[in-house]
């Protein structure tokens, strides 16, 4: 049983913030997400050349979920590998790689019915720049699939969705190092200021999931996440700490719903305005959240349309 594994995390920029991809060293090397377009060549080429490692010899590329900024340099790593490279996906969000044209449809589904056509347009075209080309994954995973990176180096497949309805976390077994990404988002983004969430009840379930259940050694995370005091976090965490970041991402789930709960409850749109936050005004007053959604990444729409679509379905009951 090994006691450890080489990882290497890569920072990748993208417009005022960051997304994190992880390269372990195996028999057959595996890269853990992919920035967005230009990181292949802007950042995880020159940092696994600065490591003794080529790009071409990656054999796996690994996709916790369907978001831009961690499937969009997927395709120009797979060419780096002339097309060597096993692709693999969660099979909920598979349609996500596959057809790029699927990003702008799920954006407008989600933060884009609350900004204007203009703001909209913008977007679309930093979403298209930013995704790459169209890829077909070679592997869709589900809960409990196991992949073999060469030698004794092993990965088990978690379902942990609720930031995307597909997110997965990829654990190397023995290690029990966990690569949750954007599963667990503490207190949100250090440039958003708000977690991204989806589905409230599939994060929550998620997170409580890894935190009584999987109970990971180690979290690598997929962004810079702040806790409750705004103090930025590592995206590597270990030991005690995991538990630490794990709660503290259910204390904001717990925060959020209450805060939603007393607003929206009289039929969802107390307050409609015209102002930045459109029906959200009052509460991104009250949790002191000063972000501009007109920016991407737009946190703060995904999430208050999520938490608001729960509360609605509770009180249908
Ligand atoms: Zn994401």
């Amino acid at each position: 049983m090994k006691d450890s594994v080489r990882v290497i995390p890569i920072e990748c920029k993208f417009g005022p913030t960051s997304a994190y991809a992880y390269y372990i060293d195996a028999a057959e090397p595996a890269l853990i997400d992919t920035g967005i377009a230009s990181s292949a060549s802007n950042e995880i080429e020159a940092v696994l050349a600065a490591n003794g490692i080529r790009m071409e010899d990656i054999r796996w590329i690994l996709l916790t979920h369907g978001h831009v900024d961690h499937l969009g340099g997927a395709r120009a790593i797979w060419e780096k590998t002339g097309g060597l490279a096993e692709v693999v996906i969660p099979r909920k969000e598979a349609y996500l790689l596959r057809d790029r044209s699927a990003q702008i449809t799920d954006y407008k589904q989600l933060q884009g019915q609350y900004l204007d056509a203009e703001i909209q347009g913008k977007h679309k075209a930093i979403l298209l720049n930013d995704i790459g080309a169209d890829l077909e994954p070679t592997l869709e995973v589900f809960e409990g699939d196991h992949i073999s990176l060469g030698g004794d180096v092993s990965i088990t497949v978690v379902e942990t969705p609720g930031h995307s309805v597909g997110s997965v976390t990829f654990v190397l077994d023995d290690l029990n190092w966990a690569f949750a990404a954007d599963a667990v988002q503490m207190f949100g983004g250090v440039k958003s200021g708000i977690p991204t969430i989806e589905d409230p009840m599939l994060y929550r379930r998620s997170v409580q999931h890894l935190l009584e259940e999987v109970r990971p050694k180690r979290l690598y995370l997929g962004h810079h996440f702040q806790d409750s005091n705004g103090v930025i976090i590592h995206p590597v965490v270990e030991e005690e700490q995991v538990s630490t970041v794990l709660k503290a991402s259910l204390e904001m789930d717990v925060k959020l719903a209450d805060v939603v709960g007393r607003h929206l409850s009289g039929g969802g749109k107390s307050n409609e305005g015209e102002g930045l936050y459109g029906p959200f005004e009052s509460i991104a007053s009250e949790i002191g959240y000063t972000g501009d959604p007109r920016n991407l990444p737009c946190a703060f729409f995904v999430t208050m349309h999520g938490y608001q679509k729960e509360l609605m379905a509770a009180q249908n009951k």
